[in-house]
């Protein structure tokens, strides 16, 4: 569902994504981890094409785009089309602050998909339901928890109907007694088959949920495999030493 090949990125001199190849397979649920700085925010953000990368193939479904050097530039209508293949949950949940719970959800599917008000109603009403949220579709994100803003967030980016999920620290912002209700809505989804892959520094989280664990360093991946053989028996000595600050 997702196939990375060969991904670079740097910011002037400062190479951040060195030589990346990934893939997370249809249903499938990747976790990343790794020290901050490692690269990990940049790699969820290229393949959203938040940012754009300097070389290197990006599929995400039947969507590909090849950034390798003598290919032209994607206008921005495959862009457009690229990104609406993902759904993309950030630390800081970026709610519309003067908008109902309610109407973030139906945002997208208003304005980029041109679906009628009811059905974008309905579809909105359905998918805070299923985060748990069916009381509060009124409510303005000011008046929600952060865990509720974050389920709002996760609801918002459903409504899109995205092929795949990705998540950054989708949690790290949350108070602790916050972040179950955020993890719960998150395996659920896995559950059902979502193809996800989310960067998290919820160790237990990525061992029981997710298929595979990439641990990655200074722009590239040191060491991939099983979440369990990863995460309680790393291969790598790098691994070994950004796990130790997690027991
Ligand atoms: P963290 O765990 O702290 O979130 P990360 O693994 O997500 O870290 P990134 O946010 O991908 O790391 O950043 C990797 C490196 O790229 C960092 O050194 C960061 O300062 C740099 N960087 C990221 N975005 C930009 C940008 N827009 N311009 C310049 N440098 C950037
Ligand atoms: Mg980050």
């Amino acid at each position: 569902m997702i196939e990375v090949v060969g991904l670079k990125k740097s910011f002037g001199t400062h190479a951040v994504l060195r030589d990346i190849s990934l893939e997370v397979p249809k249903g499938g649920v990747v976790a990343l981890i790794g020290p901050s700085g490692s690269g990990k925010s940049t790699l969820l953000r290229t393949l959203n094409l938040l940012t754009l990368p300097d070389s290197g193939y990006i599929r995400v479904g039947a969507s590909r785009i090849d950034f390798t050097a003598g290919q032209r530039m994607p206008r921005d209508r495959e862009l457009a089309a690229f990104r609406a293949r993902t759904g993309m949950v950030f630390q800081n949940f970026n709610l519309f602050p003067h908008m109902s719970a309610e109407a973030n959800v139906m945002e997208g599917p208003v304005t980029v998909q041109r679906m009628k008000k009811p059905e974008a109603r309905a579809l909105a009403r359905e998918l805070l339901a299923k985060v748990g949220l069916a009381d509060r579709a009124e409510a303005m994100p000011e008046q929600l928890s952060g865990g509720q803003k974050q389920r709002v967030a996760i609801a918002r980016a459903l409504a899109m109907k995205p092929d795949v999920m990705l998540f950054d620290e989708a949690t790290s912002a949350l108070d602790p007694e916050r972040v179950a209700e955020v993890l719960a809505v998150m395996k659920q989804l896995a559950t059902e088959g979502m193809t996800m892959l989310l960067v998290t520094h919820e160790m237990a989280f990525a061992r029981e949920v997710a298929d595979t664990v990439i641990f990655m360093r200074d722009g590239y991946v040191v060491e991939s495999g099983p979440a369990r053989q990863v995460i309680d028996h790393p291969a790598e000595e790098a691994t070994r030493a950004f796990l130790s600050h997690f027991h």
